[in-house]
């Protein structure tokens, strides 16, 4: 019978998990949700110098938010017990051994070994001479005197080969009783039972250190799969805060939205291949074509404005409730005291150019705030006293006209005619002296949404301010 497909996500709290990290997280969800298996979070969190409290939570909510709920979870310190049993079989068998070093006596090694350019090794000095088992040590394992290659065929990579000859022996158990991420690692994902370790390339190095755990407790090792890394935009290293990368936390609280989110993720290190262009997929297609094999091998490069670009088709996807109701928090104050059917009616009018939620204040701030009169003298592109002429004269036509879009529109475009000017000039001193801005929504939805009252009192305000 095959082996059920168990998989986990296994980041270590030490800081916020941001787009990179959150898209190891979702191939592995992708992955067990297509096998019918288990998606596992496990929080990694033994190296205690550092851990920080707050990335649990951080990475928890960024899971809830994104709908990546893990089927199963487990806290490594909350396992110490565990760690501990296995270490002991193997300091039983002889892999690990004892070690009392200072860190000065091994800052020491690795000095010499940088100034001889050489990989640093731990000397064995202990393994010599050993010292007093009840002082505080190390346990280290004991990597084998002759060479030999280390291979594994990736899931991703192909053939990897490593030469144990390049290894130092590495620590398992720290001088405070916690295990050292590849100790832990390697027990949980045996007693897991995790079918294929999907984790990002950085960790490839330490795979080797892993196969000769599994070795030494004769477990067979699940399927690695090293999943590319994601480069910031200059496509040169691996993506940081110093790309502007954000945590996911911080896409929700601007207003992206998590299919945007989600789809952008997919995309980087996964293609559906055979020449497809497909760029917008629902979860469930996701499912359905991720395949280990379509996971390149290549970098990702992390491209901000295509996240932005992609949030903004699925804003646009949205019905009008539903818009209106994600909305709901990112309102300004005061916008927050009108009625929904105002504010539905001005979220129809921005949708189309809407790319995430936060942009709704800067956006709809003249709806709830008359604009600076001046505005004309600094955006206008006609003459003041051209200006002045055509604003005196629209406020006669308005005042005369039905306060509907049709209405309006039919009346400023015959007086466009009648002035002899063009109507997109006109159009233009009347959106900056109602809206304060060149680039806003439709004039006669703006004037409509706006009500005839407020349209009037701004007008008659920039007709004054042009003197
Ligand atoms: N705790 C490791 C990290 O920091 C996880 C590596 C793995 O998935 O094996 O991401």
């Amino acid at each position: 019978m095959q082996k059920q497909t168990r998989v986990r996500f296994a980041p270590s709290p030490t800081g916020f998990l941001h787009i990179g990290g959150m898209r190891s997280a979702l191939f592995n969800w992708l992955f067990a949700r297509k096998s019918d298996g288990v998606f596992m979070l496990r929080m990694e969190d033994t190296d205690r110098e550092r851990y920080v409290p707050e990335a649990v939570k951080q990475i928890k909510d960024s899971h809830d938010w994104l709908g990546l709920t893990p089927d199963e979870s487990a806290v490594q310190s909350e396992r110490l017990d565990i760690y501990k049993q296995h270490s002991e079989q193997l300091v039983e068998n002889g892999q690990l051994y004892r070690c009392w070093c200072s860190p000065e006596r091994l800052d020491k090694l690795r000095e010499t070994a940088r100034a001889a350019r050489q990989p640093f090794k731990y000397d064995r000095h202990c393994l010599t001479s050993p010292g007093d088992p009840d002082k505080p040590h190390v346990l280290r394992f004991k990597i084998g005197d002759t060479p030999k290659s280390i291979a594994w065929d990736d899931a991703v990579r192909d053939h990897m080969e490593f030469e144990t000859g390049d290894l130092d022996d590495f620590v398992c158990i720290k001088t405070d009783g916690y295990p050292t991420y590849n100790f832990a690692n390697v027990v949980d994902d045996h007693e897991m039972e995790i079918s294929h370790v999907m984790r990002a390339e950085e960790f490839l190095a330490s795979t080797p250190k892993h196969l000769l755990l599994y070795a030494a407790f004769g477990w067979e090792p699940p399927v690695f799969a090293h999943m590319p890394q994601v480069l910031g935009p200059d496509g040169k290293s691996k993506l940081s805060k110093r790309h502007g990368a954000q945590s996911v936390l911080e896409y929700r609280d601007q207003g992206y939205l998590p299919d945007a989110i989600i789809n952008f993720m997919a995309q980087l290190g996964w293609n559906e291949g055979s020449g497809s262009t497909k760029e917008i997929y629902s979860r469930q297609e996701l499912i359905e074509a991720f395949t280990l094999e379509r996971i390149q091998k290549s970098p990702a490069i992390f491209d901000p404005e295509r996240l932005t670009w992609l949030n903004g088709v699925y804003i646009r996807s949205l019905a009008p409730s539903e818009l209106a109701k994600l909305s709901e928090p990112f309102w300004s104050t005061e916008a927050k005291s009108s009625s929904s059917e105002h504010k539905l009616q001005i979220l129809g009018l921005i949708q189309e150019r809407l790319k995430f939620l936060a942009e709704i204040p800067e956006l709809t701030d003249f709806f709830f705030t008359d604009p600076d009169p001046k505005a004309l003298k600094q955006f206008g592109k006609l003459q003041p006293s051209e200006s002045k002429r055509l604003l005196e004269a629209s406020l006669e036509v308005l005042g005369k006209s039905t306060f509907e879009h049709d209405s309006l529109e039919k009346a400023l475009r015959a007086l466009a005619d009648e002035l002899d000017v063009k109507t997109g000039a006109l159009f233009g001193v009347l959106r900056i002296a109602i809206t304060g801005k060149v680039a806003a929504p439709g004039l006669f939805e703006t004037m409509v949404a706006l009500g005839e009252d407020s349209t009037l009192r701004r007008l008659k305000a920039a007709t004054s301010a042009l003197r």
